[in-house]
């Protein structure tokens, strides 16, 4: 295909591994962010196998495993010491693991990566408006911008333009959402592991390690509290000190890790919402990232999504033929993948954020077992790694890919090698 005149708005991951991608194949290439000073949002995240061989394909693998910390299992368990939930990337493949990542830190990485951003990046500019057929849009201030080739819906799980593309089938915001922060690690043990503690489904505290930032050497963990998002205020109204003796309660092994809170504006809200499109394209426009597919974080996938969307996207651009023709191919590859998580991330959610007692007594009886099963494990490990595809399929990963995590720079969850 052609150098193409390329439109994506929002410079979050979908947008900046977008970016990064098609400037790359020779499409002329803007970026439309409304925040005026673009940067990280949140705290920290996990990369998957399936996120990470984006990366690695990038070139880019080496300073995210430099930054990241490697995690090597998930485990969760019950202030009573009842353990919910063990899984170990090993378990499907030896050499496989996810890493911690800071959210600055893939910003800084991804930007750094986009060349162009100097004169094509247009922050401050909020997107209000697509012509779908003439490729046009229009901004909070009425100004116009076009005519594009290609217009790159990129602009989250509260995309205002998604409906322009298609009416979502569903569009639901969650009741439940999360604070979040990072934290200093200092002494914190688990330093390859994502912890998690619960009390049925109404309480959940999580500590991941997501390593250090460009610029700031400290290692630092991801600290996630679960909370309804009716109760953010009254959170937020309430004794710091109370909360955190809760905290401390709850999970005695991390009162050290939750000395670093010490005001609440710390912590972030963070809310989400299952999204379902009709179609993911439509004229000139095509959805990637959670506009595409909002759901909530509970199986650490959409971040891995949206590098795989701007990948496959970038992919059917490269195909000979018209842009309905790549659009459509586009959506098929990426629909064949999410829209399983999108089913599990529906059914999963409500087990560990949700006042629903009896499932989550049904999730510490059945979790633990379930994954031991013959077969069971397997199941598990595909859909946390990324790699499932439809009910039994599975994603390929590249043996290349596989050595290069392996690198002999890796050590104790990080690469040796200094900024
Ligand atoms: C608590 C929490 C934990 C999570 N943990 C994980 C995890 O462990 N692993 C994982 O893979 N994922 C995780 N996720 C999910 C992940 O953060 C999202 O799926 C991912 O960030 C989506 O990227 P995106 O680029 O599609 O959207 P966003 O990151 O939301 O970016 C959208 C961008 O568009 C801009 N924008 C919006 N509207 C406009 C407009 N009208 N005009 C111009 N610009 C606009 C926004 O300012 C923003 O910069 C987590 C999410 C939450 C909330």
């Amino acid at each position: 295909m052609k150098s193409l005149r390329i439109a994506i708005v929002g410079y979050g991951s979908a947008g900046q591994a977008g970016a990064v991608l098609l400037s790359r194949d020779g499409h002329d290439v803007t970026v439309f962010e409304r925040v005026p000073r673009p940067g990280p949002v949140g705290a920290g995240f996990l990369l998957q196998p399936s996120g990470l061989q984006v990366l690695w394909r990038m070139g880019l693998l080496e300073p995210v495993l430099r930054h990241g910390a490697r995690v090597d299992r998930l485990f969760g368990d019950t202030p009573c010491g009842r353990a919910v939930m063990d899984m170990r990337y090993a378990g499907l493949e030896p050499r496989l693991y996810g890493v911690g990542l800071q959210r600055g830190a893939l910003f800084s990485i991804l930007d750094a990566a986009w060349p162009a951003r100097g004169q094509a990046l247009r922050a401050g500019v909020e997107i209000v408006a697509v012509d779908h057929a003439r490729g046009l849009l229009r901004d909070a201030q009425g100004g116009g911008h076009g005519p594009f080739d290609l217009v790159v819906v990129a602009d989250g799980a509260t995309s205002r333009l998604r409906g322009e593309v298609a009416a979502p089938r569903l569009d639901r915001p969650y009741p439940w959402g999360a604070l979040w922060c990072l934290l200093p690690a200092g002494d914190w043990p688990w330093v390859a592991e994502l912890r998690q503690r619960y009390v049925a489904a109404r309480r959940m505290v999580g500590l991941l390690p997501v390593g250090s930032c460009p610029g700031d050497p400290v290692r630092r963990l991801s600290f996630f509290w679960s909370l309804r998002t009716d109760a953010f205020d009254a959170w937020q109204a309430q004794d710091l000190a109370a909360w955190l003796d809760e905290l401390k309660q709850l999970w005695p092994e991390a009162a050290g890790v939750f000395a670093g809170i010490a005001d609440p504006a710390q912590l972030a809200r963070a809310r989400y919402r299952d999204t379902i499109v009709r179609g993911w394209h439509r004229g000139r426009t095509v959805l990637v990232g959670d506009a595409a597919h909002a759901m909530s974080p509970q199986l650490g996938q959409g971040v891995n999504m949206a590098l795989m969307d701007a990948a496959a996207l970038a992919q059917a651009l490269r195909g000979i033929g018209p842009l309905d023709a790549a659009l459509a191919a586009y959506q098929r590859e990426r629909r064949a993948h999410v829209w399983i998580y999108q089913l599990w991330s529906r059914w999963l959610t409500p087990l560990f954020q949700s006042e629903r007692d009896t499932a989550a007594k049904l999730r510490d009886a059945a979790f633990l077992p379930l994954g031991r099963l013959p077969g069971g494990r397997g199941q598990m490990l595909r859909v946390l790694t990324g790699t499932r595809r439809g009910v039994f399929g599975a994603l390929p990963l590249d043996p290349g890919f596989i050595d290069a995590l392996e690198q002999p720079a890796v050590v104790a969850g990080c690469v040796a090698t200094a900024d």
